[in-house]
């Protein structure tokens, strides 16, 4: 059985502003203190982990040895079916040390032209722990096709290429409660607060 998640504040361990966003409007029904990894000055661990959810828990694991608070770490990306699933956790960094997503977007578009297949997923793993190195670990997926030329200006990242199976906007042109209704965030988290947060 998941450890209970009983305290009153929680780290969100990222310094992706649109993610601790994200994150923090998922928590908000919680009533919990949400402090970010950036407003408490938390160095960023280098990313070694070989899967989503090993970057999720050496994000969480350093946060919470680091603030002596419980906290939770998202790492997240695109896996596309034509590129074997790049970029994937490199997901980040195929956007530069500018973190230009339209740069990112078009070398997933120029590196799949061609392929007839189109389709991608979004993948979250999250990681909450505990300053005694106790971890939790929860998956989320959202499968969906790519588009060129990107769409809307909502979210972050990748959004404004990815269409969800069923839909026709992208989650660029989608707005934030209805994303957060179905993304792969939001389908990790719906585990998270299942086992975590018990009512
Ligand atoms: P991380 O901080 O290493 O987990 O990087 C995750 C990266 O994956 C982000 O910077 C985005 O590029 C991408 N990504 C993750 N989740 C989303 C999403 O919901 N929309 C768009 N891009 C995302």
């Amino acid at each position: 059985m998941a450890r209970a998640f009983r305290e009153q504040k929680l780290v969100i361990a990222s310094h992706n502003r649109g993610k601790v966003r994200e994150i923090a409007e998922l928590l908000a029904p919680h009533q919990i203190d949400v402090l970010s990894a950036a407003e408490l000055g938390l160095e960023e661990p280098a990313e070694t982990g070989a899967t989503f959810a090993q970057n999720a828990e050496i994000k969480a694991r350093a946060a919470a040895a680091a603030s002596a608070l419980p906290a939770l770490a998202d790492d997240s990306g695109l896996a596309v079916t034509a590129l074997a699933g790049r970029p994937g956790i490199r997901s980040a960094r195929w956007a530069g040390p500018g973190k230009d997503f339209d740069d990112a977007m078009r070398r997933v578009h120029e590196m799949m032209e061609g392929h007839p297949d189109r389709s991608a997923e979004f993948v979250c793993a999250l990681a909450l722990c505990w300053p005694d190195g106790h971890c939790e670990s929860f998956e989320g997926k959202i499968a969906g096709t790519l588009v060129w030329p990107p769409r809307g200006e909502n979210g972050f990242g990748y959004d404004p290429m990815f269409v969800a199976e069923g839909h026709t906007i992208t989650f660029g042109e989608m707005d934030a409660q209805k994303k957060h209704a179905i993304s792969h965030r939001a389908n990790a988290f719906q585990k998270l607060l299942e086992a975590c947060f018990p009512s």
